[in-house]
């Protein structure tokens, strides 16, 4: 059989993170070694019965067999609206401020197809999500990427960019609550980025997956596009992925400037044809009724926090306390590198995280532990570690 080369844009992909961690935790475990896997993440816990109910029912309707609409329906745009104004106090036009996605992951992924020309600069804050600076390389577009680090609490440092390169920037891709830095953001970060990013017709590409596993009232994260001026140039992308316990679901949206989600539309229209009107009517009950779960989920998730937190501090591995996103970002011991102290916990303890090299350079020197698994599995993986 003829063997086909990948195109370039493949063939100079970096290799899949999690593949690597993949194969070395496959042969731990042929040892019969009982794996702890803070890698990947992915919410444990199920989705609530009612979105499911929710499922059987719009599964049933025959309207719902054919090809959706592939800007979504109108009534999943409209709960994403009606959720957004009670959420985060942001108003949009159901009409054109808002778009389905099948993911968010697939909206991202597009999103440079529709407005990144052969050779153009996109901005990536790194460590990062690796889709972005994928995304941006398919469509042909350089990539610049932005530190985050310690010293700037894992905000990008907006001054430190260069002139020329805001002016050449087609787009700022940020995402906070970070995965994987588990940074938040400030409302002061929001404002001087959007001021920057108007003044540089820079668009603004905000990932914001995790806005609702916070774990404290006071540190509830904000939509950008709470702040003035951000319709302008912002587009949000959102998912029902982390909030309601759906990655498997595959449903999301984009939110914002009506250009930007106007042209990721037209790519999405030539490419995909919509996610299932089922799931989105599904989408719409976890949307107008799932508020009181989120809220025991977030009771879940900072009961793990706490334990991790508290576990690693009394191991002396430092780290900060997250205020929100299912993650802890740690900082490896002295003299290790994030991989191999990593492959150094996988093979002698059986516990997998994540070498935080493996999401961009600046990374290096952390590991990010993931907050989907009980915590006495978190606890034993800790004291695992501490073992070592
Ligand atoms: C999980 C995740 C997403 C994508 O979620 P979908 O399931 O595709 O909606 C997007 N961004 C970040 C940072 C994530 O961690």
């Amino acid at each position: 059989m003829a063997d086909f080369p990948f195109a370039d844009r493949l063939a100079t992909l970096p290799p899949y993170l999690f593949a690597a961690i993949d194969k070395a935790k496959a042969a731990v475990k042929a040892r019969g070694v009982d794996i702890i896997s803070l890698g990947i993440g992915d919410p444990d816990m199920p989705t609530p019965d009612f979105i499911i109910e929710a499922l059987h029912e719009a599964a049933k309707k025959p309207a719902n067999h054919q090809y959706p609409s592939y800007i979504g329906m109108l009534s999943f745009r409209e709960a994403v609206a009606e959720w957004y104004g009670k959420r985060f106090g942001v108003e949009l036009a159901p009409q054109n401020e808002v778009l389905t996605l099948i993911g968010s992951k697939e909206g991202i992924a597009h999103f440079p197809i529709a407005f990144i020309n052969p050779g153009d600069l996109a901005l990536v804050c790194t460590p990062n999500y690796p889709v972005y600076n994928i995304a941006v390389n398919f469509a042909g577009g350089q990539v610049e990427f932005v530190p985050l680090t310690d010293a700037n609490d894992f905000l990008p440092d907006l001054d430190a960019i260069s002139e020329e390169s805001w002016q050449r920037a087609k787009m700022i891709f940020v995402n906070y609550p970070n995965n994987p830095t588990a940074a938040t953001a400030t409302p002061e970060f929001y404002k001087k980025l959007i001021a920057r990013a108007r003044e540089t017709n820079t668009i603004i590409v905000n990932d914001a997956a995790y806005t609702e596993m916070y774990f404290d009232e006071q540190d509830k994260p904000c939509s950008i596009l709470e702040f003035e001026g951000a319709k302008d140039v912002a587009i949000e992308f959102h998912s029902l992925s982390k909030t309601f316990n759906m990655t498997g679901w595959r449903i999301g949206m984009a939110v914002g400037n009506p250009s930007l989600v106007q042209g990721l539309g037209k790519v999405k229209e030539n490419v995909d044809s919509g996610a299932f009107q089922a799931v989105q009517e599904a989408g719409i009950a976890a949307l107008s009724k799932g508020t009181p779960y989120v809220a025991e989920f977030r009771k879940i998730y900072r009961e793990r926090r706490d334990s991790v937190c508290a576990a690693l501090s009394k191991v002396g591995i430092e780290h900060r306390v997250p205020k929100a996103s299912v993650f802890v970002w740690a900082k490896v011991p002295q003299g290790k590198t994030s991989t191999s102290f990593c492959t150094e916990v996988l093979e002698k303890t059986g516990v997998v995280v994540t070498p935080g090299n493996g999401f961009g350079a600046p990374g290096e020197g952390f590991f990010r532990i993931s907050l989907t698994v009980p915590s006495d599995r978190l606890e034993e993986a800790v004291s695992r570690i501490a073992a070592l």
